[in-house]
């Protein structure tokens, strides 16, 4: 009895040790891995996605570079530079001046809806809701992104129509949806032929997660990102898509724990 207390106790310490050791390697490397979005040399002939905070993120291929709604709390020389830049609205969370201003002096050509060249000369292609047109090799189309339902106050929504622009970009053959703020318009509804979407979601701003993914349901894009989701519960999100099996639900994390992207507040 005695010894089978001995050995019982040895080998829950045995135990012990083996998950011990492991834990510990973990948080070491935890420790020493790089923090904030990394930046690794896509795959030839992919559309590399990399999230990098709420609204901003990089899309490449080949060698053409996209960021969109690009934000100071990125440090953008970890990055190749930026072949174009895409703004969606005013808001601070779409709009950095001090970021559009440093990725446009290293060559990117910046294009934004009319709101925002109002407030900045920086912009090089002004698309209204509706147009598109060529940049490089990229065919961008801007589509509207604005609220119906949810404001601040009554007869008053965060985004009105026509300020703001979500985007549908052919990249590597790919058509590309990035929704800038909106909630799930007519617009949207009725997207065809998308490959990747970027949904954003976050109330009392834009859309609860269940509202998104109903929206993402009118127009079934092959993979859907949901992304501008602080707060929100991606697996409400997920759920309620899981009897849509033909649109891929893809989770990264656009709130990467970091020293050098601040806290949101
Ligand atoms: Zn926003």
């Amino acid at each position: 009895m005695r010894s089978a207390t001995v050995s019982a106790v040895l080998l829950l310490a045995l135990a012990l040790l083996v998950t011990a050791v492991p834990a510990a390697q973990e948080a070491q490397e935890a420790q020493e891995a790089p923090v904030g979005p990394v930046y690794t040399e896509p795959e030839f002939g992919e559309v590399y996605v990399l999230p990098l905070f709420h609204a901003s993120l990089l899309l490449q291929y080949g060698d053409t570079v996209i960021q969109v709604d690009p934000t100071s709390r990125v440090d953008y020389y970890d990055f190749p530079d930026a072949d174009i830049v895409l703004i969606t609205d005013t808001h601070g969370d779409h709009f950095d001046r001090d970021a559009a201003t440093m990725l446009m002096a290293l060559g990117a050509k910046v294009v934004a809806p009319p709101a925002v060249a109002d407030e900045w000369g920086g912009v090089d292609l002004v698309l209204e809701n509706g147009f598109g047109e060529m940049v490089d090799d990229v065919y961008i189309q801007a589509i509207p992104a604005y609220n119906i339902e949810h404001g601040p106050a009554k007869d008053v929504v965060y985004h009105p129509m026509g300020r703001g622009n979500g985007y549908v970009i052919t990249l590597g053959g790919k058509r590309i949806y990035i929704s800038g703020d909106t909630e799930c318009i007519e617009d949207v509804q009725t997207l065809e032929n998308i490959d990747i979407a970027f949904m954003c979601m976050n109330l009392p701003f834009t859309m609860s997660p269940g509202e998104a993914a109903e929206c993402v349901k009118k127009f079934k894009p092959k993979i859907v990102y949901p992304y501008h989701y602080r707060g929100s519960d991606l697996d409400v999100f997920k759920w309620q898509l899981e009897d849509t099996p033909e649109v891929e639900v893809r989770i990264l994390d656009w709130y990467p724990p970091s020293s050098r992207l601040p806290r949101p507040q």
